[in-house]
């Protein structure tokens, strides 16, 4: 039977385990899944011992994405956003994978939204906020990156092909013309809040919330009355997922029995 885990501290609250579960009974791979909660200052000594364990792969969440990018090879994507969620453990060195940008893409691609050629705003710059102006540049969107620091979205967009960035200020004047809206800040998580004020959505906006509990935010609530396409951010975590199957196993993930065992670990 092959292992494969997450990696997190805290972890307890992944939904990763049922849904990749599901993939692998749906697939019929004879493999296990399992939760790794190792002390923040052991994580290089975690994934030395993976990977002599022979554990297949691994996810990995926070705290530790960006130490793990700096422990296995990332892929010129993840080397590029500077975090790996994904390790697939093969002869020689761990590979390092960023999913959570396919999370972005493949979310918009299932709704039928289109990306090449369409404006986009972000708001956020931390991880996720990297991984999804990355995405939707390379799928060849024009980008603007909003966040509450400032210097931190401009930072990323000096890296980003053609983005432009800016404080939350900036949401006003780039919203409005906008084909795509990601939420990339953890708002609207703890609080009934949001990121963007109501009146700047508008129909022919296709918004994804990365946040996924609650599974409706406030910002998909005033997103639907405004007319506007809203993909819960249970659709990036989903697919992200579906991405890390798919480079553990080289098999299609079977989205359906994912999505199901999501759904249900979610309610
Ligand atoms: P992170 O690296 O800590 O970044 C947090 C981001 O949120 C930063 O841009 C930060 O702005 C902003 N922020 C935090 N509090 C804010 C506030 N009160 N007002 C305005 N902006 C605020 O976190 P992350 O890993 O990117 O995660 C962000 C969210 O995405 C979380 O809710 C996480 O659960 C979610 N996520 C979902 C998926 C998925 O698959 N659905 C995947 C990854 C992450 P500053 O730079 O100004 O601090």
């Amino acid at each position: 039977m092959d292992v494969y885990g997450i990696v997190g501290n805290p972890v307890d609250h992944s939904v990763s385990p049922p849904m990749q579960t599901a993939g692998f009974a749906e697939r019929g791979i004879d493999a296990t899944y399992v939760t790794f909660e190792p002390a923040e200052d052991d994580i290089e000594r975690a994934i030395d011992g993976a990977d002599a364990l022979g554990i297949a792969g691994l996810n990995v969440t926070i705290p530790f994405k960006q130490d793990v990018f700096e422990i296995v090879e990332p892929d010129p994507l993840a080397a590029r956003i500077g975090a790996v969620n994904t390790v697939v453990f093969e002869e020689g060195s761990p590979q390092g994978y960023n999913t959570d940008a396919a999370g972005v893409t493949r979310s918009f691609a299932h709704h039928d939204v289109a990306i090449d050629d369409q404006d986009a705003v972000v708001v956020g710059a931390g991880g996720a906020g990297r991984a999804a102006a990355f995405a939707l540049a390379d799928a060849g969107a024009s980008v603007h990156i909003a966040n509450r620091t400032a210097e931190r979205a401009e930072g990323l967009a000096d890296e980003v092909d053609g983005a432009t960035a800016g404080g939350l200020e900036t949401l006003e004047s780039t919203v409005v013309d906008a084909d795509l809206l990601v939420n990339a800040t953890s708002v609207g998580m703890e609080e009934d809040e949001t990121p963007v004020s109501a009146e700047l959505l508008h129909e022919g906006l296709a918004v994804l919330d990365a946040v996924y509990t609650p599974r409706e935010t406030r910002l998909l609530r005033d997103a639907d009355a405004a007319g506007a396409t809203t993909i819960q951010g249970l659709w990036m975590l989903l697919f992200q997922g579906v991405e890390a199957f798919e480079r553990w196993t080289g098999v299609d993930a079977p989205i359906d029995a994912m999505y199901d065992a999501l759904d249900e670990a979610l309610e």
